[in-house]
């Protein structure tokens, strides 16, 4: 998986808009190649690759998670009888 958080100490400033942006995050390599095709720059903010996507006709779903990750964003199972 790409990582776009390796520092963290610092804010990344959006190679689009040129806004630093305090979130971390990160998309699916597929996607991001997909979305960013055309685009020269590794670090979007979520608000122009989300732009960027819905150019494309592309909608995203955006997940929250803990970090760093330390479990599939959804469990294959949590069936436990109650
Ligand atoms: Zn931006």
């Amino acid at each position: 998986m790409d990582c776009r958080y390796d520092d963290l100490s610092s804010n990344e400033r959006c190679r689009k808009c040129n806004k630093t942006f305090p979130i971390i995050w990160e998309a699916p390599n597929y996607l991001w190649e997909k979305i960013t095709e055309n685009f020269e720059g590794n670090i979007l903010c979520p608000s122009c690759f989300d732009e960027m996507a819905a150019k494309q006709g592309i909608s995203l779903l955006w997940v929250c998670q803990e970090f760093p990750p330390n479990k599939p964003l959804n469990p294959t199972s949590d069936t436990s009888a109650g």
